[in-house]
C-alpha cells in the first residue's frame, strides 16, 4: 500500500534519507525503530506530504505522491492530487493539536463533514462509534484543555480513524506525554493494531510496545533501513552489531 523506492532526502549539505526503499503491505504493521536524528521522522513527513525528496519516489495505494500519469505521462502533481493521495493516510504525531476551540465531538466530525461531505448526523455517529473505540464516549461534549494528555491524544487517535485511512501512521504518539499516561495511549493503539484491518507505520522509542504490536520491525540509522524482520527474530536475534549496541541501551 506504501512504496518508498530510492528515496533521498537533504537540507542543505545534510544527507538525512539516503535512497531508501521500503514497502508497507495492505493490513500490515511495521514499527519503525532507531536512534535520534536517524531520519524516521523525516520518513513519515514525507509519507505526509510535509516535506519533498530530494530524489526517489513514494507511492501510496498505486499513485505517486508528487507525480500524477496524465496520458501515459508522469507530470507534476497539483494540489487536488496531493490532498486525494493525503485522504488515504491518517497520522498521529507527537502533540495532537486537536482544535482548542472546538468539543471533542466537533473535532471529530469537523473533516468528515467538510472533506468527506458526511451529513452532520453521519458523521456524528462515526464520531461517536470511534470515540467509544478509544473510550472516551463521556468526554465528548468537553472541551481539549480539560482532557488529560493521554486523552487528547486518543481523541487525535480517533480523529484520524473516522477518515477511515488506508494507512496509519504514528510518529513517537506518546513521547510527549506524562509517563502515567502512556500506556492509555499505547494499549488503544495495540486495540487498532489487533482488529487488523489498516495497514500501519509506527514510529517509536517504546520497544516492548514495538514488539507487541507489529508484524515487522525496521530498524533505521543514518539515513536507511539497516536491518529488518519479524520481531521475534530482531529483537532476539539481531544481526548487526549497531542495532545489537542500540537495542542493549534498552536493557
Ligand atoms: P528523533 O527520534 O529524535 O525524532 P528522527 O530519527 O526522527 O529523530 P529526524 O527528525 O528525521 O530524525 O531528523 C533527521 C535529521 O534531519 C536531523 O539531523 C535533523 O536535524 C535534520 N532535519 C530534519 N528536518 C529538518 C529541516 N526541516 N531542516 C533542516 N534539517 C532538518
Amino acid at each position: 500500500i506504501v512504496r518508498y523506492r530510492k528515496v533521498s532526502k537533504s537540507f542543505g549539505e545534510n544527507q538525512v534519507l539516503k535512497e531508501v526503499d521500503f514497502d508497507l503491505m495492505p493490513g500490515e504493521r511495521v514499527a519503525i525503530i532507531g536512534p535520534s536524528g536517524s531520519g524516521k521522522t523525516t520518513l513519515a513527513r514525507l509519507l505526509m506530504t510535509l516535506e519533498k525528496p530530494t530524489s526517489g519516489t513514494i507511492e501510496v495505494d498505486g499513485r505517486q505522491l508528487w507525480h500524477k500519469e496524465v496520458k501515459g505521462k508522469l507530470v507534476e502533481a497539483n494540489e487536488k492530487h496531493l490532498h486525494e493521495v493525503r485522504g488515504d493516510i491518517g497520522m498521529v504525531f507527537q502533540h495532537f493539536n486537536l482544535f482548542p476551540h472546538m468539543t471533542i465531538l466537533r473535532n471529530l466530525t469537523e473533516a468528515p463533514v467538510k472533506v468527506l461531505g458526511l451529513s452532520k448526523e453521519e458523521a456524528r455517529e462515526r464520531a461517536m462509534g470511534m470515540l467509544e473505540k478509544v473510550g472516551l464516549t463521556d468526554k465528548a461534549k468537553a472541551y481539549p484543555a480539560n482532557l488529560s494528555g493521554g486523552q487528547q491524544q486518543r481523541v487525535a487517535i480517533a480523529r484520524a480513524l473516522v477518515m477511515r485511512p488506508k494507512v496509519m501512521l504514528f510518529d513517537e504518539p506518546t513521547s510527549a506525554l506524562d509517563p502515567e499516561t502512556v500506556g492509555e495511549v499505547l494499549d488503544v493503539i495495540k486495540e487498532i493494531a489487533a482488529e487488523g484491518e489498516m495497514a500501519m507505520m509506527l514510529i517509536t522509542h517504546e520497544m516492548s510496545f514495538a514488539r507487541d504490536v507489529s508484524d515487522r520491525v525496521a530498524f533505521f540509522d543514518e539515513g536507511c533501513i539497516q536491518e529488518q524482520g519479524p520481531p521475534s527474530k530482531l529483537f532476539v536475534q539481531p544481526e548487526s552489531e549497531r542495532l545489537q549496541s542500540f537495542l542493549s541501551r534498552f536493557n
